[in-house]
Parts: C-alpha cells; sequence; structure tokens
C-alpha cells in the first residue's frame, strides 16, 4: 500500500502490522489489540483515525463492564422507552444535549449521570425525576411524560399480576390441577375458543364451560388441559381467583374484550379479540372441547350454572372448598 509518509515527506510504501495499544480510562489502563501501518523505508508507525476511535471504545465498553455502567445501547433503549428525543432527555437528566448525544455514540458517561440513567428506566422512579425538576422541562414534554408514564406503570403492574397469579398456581396439590402445571396460554386460548364460537357469552357461561373442558379432558384422559384448580362458588365451580384471570387475559394478553350490558340480563359478556390457536391442544384436548362447546352452546347462563350445581364435585363440596378432580369421574358428559 503507498501513502504519504509525514516522516520521509513523500509517498512510500506501507505494511500492516498488529500491535497493541494501551487505553488510559479514569486512571486505569486498558490493552487492546490494534492494526498499524509501518512505513517500509523510515519504519514511522500510523495508527489510522478509525482504528483508535474503534480500539477506544472497546476500553470504554471495558471500563463498563468491570465497573457496570450502562452501555451506550441501553441509555438510548431508555430514551426511547419514552418517546423523548435527546433534546428532552437531557432536560429531564439536567445536561446538555450534546452529552446525550456523545453518550449514546460511545463516549463514557459520567458515574452521577449513569446513576440517574438507570433509577429513571423505572418508570416510577421517571415520574419522581420530572416532579422534582419540573422547573428545567418544557411544559410540552411534561404532558406528554404523563401520558406515556401512567400507561408504563399500568403496563408494569399488569405483568406483576400476571406472574402473581402463576407463581400462586405453581403450588397446588395435583389432585386440585388434573396433575398438569398452570398454563396461561393455553387457558387464554380455552377462553378464546368458547368467545369465539359464542356471540356475547356470558361471564357466568365462560366460567362453568372452563370447568367442564377442564374435568371431562380429566375425565376421558386422567389430565386436566391448563392445570387449573376451581372452587366452589355460590353459582357453581369457577377457576380460582377467577377474576384475576380474567383481569390478565384481557388486558395483559389482550385476548378477550368484555363489555356491560344490561338486557336481556345485567352482567359482562365477552369477546374474543385473536384467532385461536389451535396448535397448543392435543388431539384428545380439542375433542373435550367441542364435545363441551356442543354439549353447552344452547344453554343460557343459568341452564348451565343449574346443570354445574348437579354435579357431584359441587355437591359433595362447600362453599370457597377447592374441587378435587377426583370427581370428574361422575361429570355428567
Ligand atoms: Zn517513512
Amino acid at each position: 500500500m503507498e501513502k504519504f509518509c509525514p516522516e520521509c515527506l513523500q509517498k512510500q510504501k506501507f505494511k500492516k502490522i498488529k500491535d497493541e495499544i494501551i487505553h488510559e480510562v479514569k486512571n486505569e489502563s486498558f490493552t487492546n489489540e490494534i492494526k498499524k501501518i509501518i512505513c517500509e523505508k523510515c519504519g514511522e508507525e500510523i495508527i489510522e483515525d478509525e482504528e483508535f476511535d474503534k480500539s477506544l471504545l472497546m476500553a470504554f465498553n471495558k471500563y463498563r463492564e468491570k465497573y457496570n455502567l450502562l452501555f451506550p445501547s441501553k441509555i438510548k433503549s431508555i430514551r426511547k422507552k419514552y418517546d423523548l428525543s435527546q433534546r428532552d432527555f437531557a432536560d429531564i437528566i439536567g445536561c446538555s444535549v450534546a452529552t446525550i448525544n456523545r453518550y449514546e455514540n460511545g463516549a463514557l458517561q459520567d458515574n452521577v449521570h449513569d446513576h440517574l440513567i438507570r433509577l429513571i428506566d423505572n418508570p416510577e422512579n421517571m415520574d419522581a425525576i420530572i416532579k422534582k425538576n419540573k422547573d428545567k422541562i418544557k411544559t410540552k414534554t411534561i404532558k406528554k411524560m404523563k401520558k406515556k408514564l401512567s400507561e408504563l406503570i399500568k403496563e408494569s403492574k399488569k405483568s406483576k399480576l400476571k406472574s402473581t397469579y402463576i407463581e400462586f398456581l405453581q403450588d397446588f396439590e395435583e389432585r386440585f390441577t388434573g396433575f398438569k402445571k398452570f398454563n396461561i396460554e393455553k387457558m387464554a386460548n380455552v377462553i378464546v375458543f368458547f368467545t369465539g364460537e359464542i356471540p356475547n357469552l356470558p361471564k357466568s357461561k365462560l366460567l362453568k364451560l372452563i370447568w367442564y373442558s377442564e374435568f371431562v379432558n380429566f375425565k376421558r384422559t386422567s389430565l386436566s388441559i391448563c392445570g387449573t384448580p376451581f372452587q366452589h362458588y355460590k353459582y357453581g365451580p369457577v377457576p380460582l381467583r377467577f377474576k384475576h384471570l380474567l383481569a390478565i387475559i384481557e388486558e395483559d394478553l389482550n385476548a378477550i374484550t368484555h363489555e356491560e350490558i344490561f338486557h336481556p340480563y345485567m352482567g359482562e359478556v365477552f369477546k374474543a379479540n385473536i384467532e385461536f390457536d389451535k396448535s397448543l391442544f392435543s388431539e384428545e384436548e380439542i375433542e373435550t372441547l367441542n364435545l363441551v362447546y356442543n354439549q353447552f352452546k344452547d344453554y343460557t347462563a343459568s341452564e348451565i350454572c343449574a346443570r354445574s350445581h348437579d354435579e357431584k364435585g359441587y355437591r359433595e363440596t362447600n362453599h370457597e372448598d377447592l374441587i378435587p378432580y377426583d370427581y370428574a369421574d361422575a361429570i355428567s358428559i
């Protein structure tokens, strides 16, 4: 390769070599391998700018790893999570827009900024910081953030709701879960199956259809479909903590929508938002769902409730008792 040599002051032949370079980052040394070119005539070594910059960023990243600092991509993704411009993000942090721009492009961040950015990754902390720095932030940004934050905070509460529910259901004896671990995806799809087949499905009918599906499948195969525990409730058997369950499937998984109706009766009805995912189920389970659907498609909510009250598993348990799957054998389907 021919290049101008600043030592010989004329064009010379250069060859590529590999060498080591030491970067000082905040009084610490980091050694990297680096590509150089060397003048074949005088031995002058040159590191090209691009190579040097790459190596420096690598040294910064080694420092970040060692001291557990945020990486540039993470800083950017925190800002993007709130749909903020670099300018607005800088106002919230209390630094210049150039600083944020440098951080996102690899410059090593100040420890105080690192700590602050890490904190505001949590929407509740972001909310607190905005309130504290409100004089330094544009009113328009504060308004926009208020909306965004309430969405994000709601979102994080929902996912907490889901994990507490699933965790709660992991601890039940197998005779109450039909020898399966509770599976929320499958449960959502059982609900989508029935809400898809039956328009404006009333809540009390839906809860009974879930019970019959799980118990009929257990009767046929000695396993439930989703591992749901059921409880003796005043209108019949219902999935344990069913309000919690329906809220997760509606709000968190967005699989169904509920509506309050006043005619011909007062109550909640459900509609499916997504397509039923058949691939989650075995052939036998699909058969069970169809069996239960065909049996009850024309029943009103009160008819299916009355029928469930006659089942042995309901008759022989008391209010709020768990209903063991042992009773599945006696089910009237
Ligand atoms: Zn030279």
